[in-house]
């Protein structure tokens, strides 16, 4: 009998859980277990703020998912779709490509993503918490600000470096105010010019309690202790706008240097894409976890809406619930491979804990509360308890008793990696990116000439589509849709390329307002042109030799000596539209149009400047060989309406030009009457 093959994918508490308890469920000989993941460790969230207050190294909130699953199929791969009629998953793997796995089960356990979105000017100036990179990053900007604090003249300034805001009142705002209020509080006394009334630690809360998952008299023990330690919890105060300042409130601005943003969460972006009922982006499910009307679709944890059938209660987003609801997925999924009657879920809590800075913490566990010291070590004990081997377990407590005598670490991470800006050279022929390849660069095409090519079924060898020139840009359409490459770029010329690299790319583009719009603009264009929709004018294009519409070359050629006056002397002259620049045997080197003319003397040159300054350098071309569906491409790319025809790519020897009215019009001349 064929290997149930069981998808999860999410490998935080809730996919995790799941995968053990599949594991020893079911033998490896009836059911393969494979566990999606971005990264490749499970992230213990709740000892997160501990990392960014210094007081865990970053190593010890994470375990490697290949430690502790070893009997599962573990793949650092994100998945990009989930196609629950076709039973199969879609991911992309580290090298960008996307490839598909078909299922049997498949479990949703893939959290929830910060969404800083829920506040005007927070996605641009808060730092989230949710990720052990944000841990990494924020605890990086505490230190940082402690830095430029220390060296500060202006008290007003060095004041303001000194100002966290921590938005938020739930497990990680509290957390995070209370290890960052520690961290720069205890570390006073290694920077001589600050003083503690310089520093101000605010945390705000929109409802009038910290904590609404514990108990009342433990919530007003945290609020107690945490102002008693300097931090300044203003409740009932809602947060209405960020800026590179501070916050604006309800009731006044909060000003501050660092903001961390612990509200707003959205599911994990491929729950938004699934064909199921959902309430508030999370998956709904049925009482025993499986998506409504799917025997083969389970959902738990952050990502998934799942009743307590122990209090009629939706879930809350916990550790321990997805947890346990991992757990139960897992068990249900056995039974129905068994034939057996699925359960509905259904938990007590066992407890809550909430570390609230000053190695104090508040419990509740089993009915029984604790606070302060003793709550803390309980609540670091059992997390230390959740790590996957005796190994571990002895490494984190060694390192956790090492930070308990000694002082916190206050040297910080480089976190900025170095960008990815590069050159490149290729020769005639070379492929700069290649049709079907993940899209990892944008190009931007420094000289040279290059040509466009498309494979189809009917072509699989491809054709020439267009060509680009010094000054043009490719690669965008893919990197901006996250899809394979749609088409090869060669080189025709010997060609110089400026290379962004993804992120770098993607910075950019979300900031640079032109950037954005020229992209826009150049995908609307390419993927837009008319004839590419309708096979008749392809077919027209093609057909037509771009010789039979080569006309002469406008002449007189000037060299390249020629100057900006001699220029301006030979327009008066003649009705010609275009100067071609040319070297030795006609060799096109650059073009001269009258908008060039008046841009040069918008920009005050004397008329002794040669035209080698104000000319379009190595410009777009279309070679005498080239169908009339190059010239085409090329005519749309460049929005010009003629083009230097030369005798080959690479030789570039100019034999005439072509107009893109007289070729249009020639194939809207040749179509039959339906194929418009
Ligand atoms: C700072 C902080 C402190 C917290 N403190 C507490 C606390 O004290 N107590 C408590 O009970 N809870 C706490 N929580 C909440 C708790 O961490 C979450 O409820 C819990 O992690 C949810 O588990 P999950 O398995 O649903 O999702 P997660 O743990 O978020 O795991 C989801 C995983 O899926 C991966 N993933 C997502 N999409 C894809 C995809 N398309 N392909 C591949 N992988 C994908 C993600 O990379 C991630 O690793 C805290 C959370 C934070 C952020």
């Amino acid at each position: 009998m064929a290997r149930t093959r069981i998808v999860i994918v999410g490998g935080g508490f809730g996919g995790v859980q799941c995968a053990r308890t599949l594991r020893r469920h079911l033998r490896r000989g009836d059911a393969e277990v494979t566990l999606f993941n971005r990264e490749n460790h499970l992230v213990f969230s709740p000892l997160l703020a501990d990392a960014v207050g210094s007081s865990l190294n970053l190593q010890d909130v994470i375990v490697p998912l290949r430690q502790l699953l070893p009997d599962v199929t573990c793949r650092t791969e994100e998945v990009r779709h989930v196609d629950l009629a076709g039973r199969s998953v879609e991911f992309e793997g580290p090298d960008g490509a996307v490839r598909r796995m078909g299922y049997d089960h498949v479990v949703f356990a893939c959290g929830s993503v910060a969404n800083l979105n829920v506040v005007p000017g927070m996605a641009d100036h808060a730092f989230p918490l949710k990720t052990v990179g944000d841990a990494a990053v924020l605890r990086t900007q505490v230190l940082q600000q402690l830095e430029r604090a220390e060296v500060c003249e202006d008290p007003a300034r060095r004041r303001w470096l000194c100002s966290f805001i921590v938005v938020g009142g739930g497990y990680s705002g509290v957390e995070s105010a209370g290890e960052i209020n520690d961290l720069v509080r205890g570390s006073l006394r290694f920077y001589p010019h600050l003083r503690p009334e310089d520093v101000a630690v605010t945390l705000i809360h929109s409802r009038d309690q910290l904590l609404p998952e514990i108990s009342p008299p433990l919530r007003e023990f945290a609020l107690t202790r945490m102002r008693a330690a300097g931090v300044d919890v203003r409740l009932n105060r809602r947060v209405l706008l960020a800026t590179g300042e501070g916050v604006g409130t309800d009731d006044g601005f909060v000003r501050g240097g660092t903001i961390v943003c612990t509200i707003g969460s959205s599911p994990a972006p491929l729950i938004a894409r699934l064909d199921t009922p959902r309430e508030k982006g999370r998956i709904v499910t049925a009482a025993d976890l499986r998506l409504p009307g799917r025997a083969d679709a389970w959902a738990v944890g952050d990502c998934a809406l799942v009743v307590n059938a122990h209090d009629g209660r939706p879930s809350p987003p916990t550790g321990q619930f997805a947890e346990r609801q991992g757990r139960q997925a897992a068990e249900n999924l056995v039974r129905a491979l068994r034939g057996e009657p699925t359960r509905p879920f259904s938990f007590r809590v066992l407890g809550q804990l909430c570390s609230i800075g000053g190695h104090r913490a508040v419990a509740e566990l089993l009915g029984f509360r604790l606070s302060g010291f003793l709550a803390w070590f309980v609540w670091r004990g059992v997390y230390l308890f959740k790590l996957p081997s005796w190994g571990r377990r002895i490494q984190v407590g060694a390192d956790w008793a090492w930070l308990l005598l000694f002082p916190r670490d206050l040297a910080h991470l480089r976190t900025d990696p170095t960008e990815r800006i590069s050159r490149a050279h290729f020769e005639p022929g070379d492929a700069i990116i290649r049709q079907g390849e993940p899209a990892t660069g944008f190009f931007v095409l420094e000289a040279g000439e290059v040509e466009v090519v498309r494979a189809t079924p009917e072509r699989p060898e491809g054709e020439v589509i267009a060509t680009l020139g010094a000054g043009s840009f490719f690669g965008e359409q893919a990197l901006l849709h996250q899809q394979p490459r749609s088409a090869t770029v060669r080189a025709r010329t010997a060609v110089d390329v400026l290379v962004l690299g993804r992120n770098v790319f993607t910075t950019i583009s979300r900031s640079l307002a032109p950037l954005r719009q020229a992209l826009t603009a150049a995908i609307t264009r390419r993927s837009g042109a008319f004839w590419q929709e309708r096979p008749h004018v392809m077919a027209a294009l093609r057909a037509l030799e771009l010789r039979d519409f080569i006309e002469p070359a406008p002449r007189p050629f000037v060299g390249a000596a020629a100057t900006l006056g001699e220029l301006t002397q030979a327009f008066a002259g003649t009705d010609q539209e275009v100067f071609y620049v040319t070297g030795p045997d006609d060799r096109l080197e650059g073009l001269v149009t009258f908008t060039d003319l008046l841009h040069a003397q918008a920009r005050g040159l004397a008329p002794g400047t040669p035209v080698t300054e104000f000319m379009v350098a190595r410009p777009a071309a279309v070679a005498a060989s080239d169908t009339a569906l190059v010239a085409a491409g090329a005519f749309r790319e460049h929005g010009f309406k003629t083009l230097p025809v030369v005798s080959d790519p690479a030789g570039r020897r100019v034999v005439g030009l072509v107009r893109a009215r007289r070729l249009l019009a020639r194939v809207l001349d040749r179509l039959p009457p339906d194929g418009r």
